[in-house]
């Protein structure tokens, strides 16, 4: 009997080897540090969401993610005729899933107020219901006193800001208090002001779904706009180090948004790159052994080298097309020279893809 589940266990993973590896997108690790997939603004029917929150955990697991918050408004409860109670407890429902699929929940809550200052989260709460106050500085002093980490959700939504993001006088105070710690660059869409103000301001770039209704099952190649954490390890107290010290970047629609620092780490680790030559041809072999896809273009370089225009680097999940060889001439007699080009979906700078040189 043992010998007949083996053999129908083994059979079950050769017939579905894919399924049982498509759980997550390959993201690599940075030097010293994990990264980790995370979503830190999610609804549930504890305010204005659709979705029960032991759901919001199936849901983060199936696609792979780390880590979640759920962050209900305190402020905002249209199903109050059926569901009511304390704040904590979406997170309480939540909890034992996380647990169980080996998953971090963040405990926060969403503070709503018209523009300014507009909504902000408070994540790494250890009590919602001790924010439910009026005004809301009240309320950040609340979130400070459980050590919070607090962010600026959505500048850029149209229904607050409809025609320009602006940073108003009551964003300066919350920063210079402290209060304000990052920025949702990505909240739907991308904000190129939201990255400029937390590239200046030295602020915590977040890229989050604020997800009210189920999430759509994803095919491969696509994902949830997210925020990846480089933390020293997969735990809660890691996570919040690393917002602090501003280790994150921003995944959405096959862009990454980040610090240079922490983008080029992550293409060195995504991709192995290697250079032959033979005569006046060099070849550059890049492995891509992500499920990112890297859009280069080239940019100026010695003219006396010819190559590509434009070219995309594939996810591994596309097997055929993860390693390619481009080749490229060296024409006049030189030897070496700089093969320069942009990574365009790697925003180091506002709509400004990350620069990279192959040496050859
Ligand atoms: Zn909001
Ligand atoms: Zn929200």
């Amino acid at each position: 009997m043992k010998k007949i589940i083996l053999v129908l266990l083994l059979v079950i993973c050769i017939i579905f080897p894919l399924s049982a590896q498509s759980r997550g997108i390959v993201i690599p690790n940075l030097n010293g540090y994990v990264t980790l997939k995370c979503d830190f603004h999610i609804h549930t029917v504890f305010s204005d969401g659709n979705v029960w929150p032991t759901v919001r955990i199936e849901e983060a697991y199936r696609e792979g993610l780390d880590a979640i918050a759920i962050t209900d408004h305190i402020d905002w409860h249209p199903h109050s005729k059926d569901i009511n109670g304390s704040h904590n407890r979406s997170y309480e429902v939540a909890e034992p899933t996380a647990k169980s699929r080996g998953m971090i929940l963040v405990k926060g809550c969403e503070i709503t107020r018209n523009m300014p200052p507009g909504h902000f989260n408070a994540i790494f709460l250890t009590d919602v219901d001790k924010l439910d106050k009026p005004g809301y500085m009240d309320i950040f002093r609340a979130a400070q006193a459980q050590n919070a980490f607090i962010f600026w959700n959505h500048p850029h939504w149209e229904r607050q800001q409809p025609d320009t993001t602006l940073w108003w006088p009551e964003h300066t105070k919350l920063l210079e208090q402290g209060i304000m710690q990052g920025i949702e660059v990505v909240n739907g869409t991308y904000s190129p002001e939201a990255h400029q103000w937390c590239l200046e301001k030295k602020l915590t770039m977040f890229g989050n779904t604020d997800t009210h209704e189920p999430m759509q099952v994803f095919t491969s190649g696509n994902h949830r706009t997210m925020t990846l954490v480089f933390a020293r390890n997969k735990t809660s107290e890691a996570i919040y180090e690393a917002l602090k010290e501003r280790r994150t970047a921003v995944y959405y629609n096959q862009y990454v948004i980040g610090e240079e620092i922490y983008l080029k780490e992550l293409f060195e680790n995504a991709v192995d790159i290697s250079v032959t030559k033979t005569g006046n041809t060099a070849r550059i072999t890049f492995k891509n052994k992500s499920d990112l896809v890297f859009n280069l273009r080239e940019t100026s370089h010695d003219k006396r080298l010819t190559y590509f225009r434009n070219y995309t680097l594939y996810p591994y999940v596309i097997r055929s097309q993860s390693t390619q060889t481009i080749t490229v001439r060296l024409n006049d007699g030189i030897e070496s020279g700089d093969v320069n080009f942009v990574i365009e979906n790697f925003l180091v700078e506002p709509s400004t893809g990350m620069k990279y040189t192959v040496k050859i």
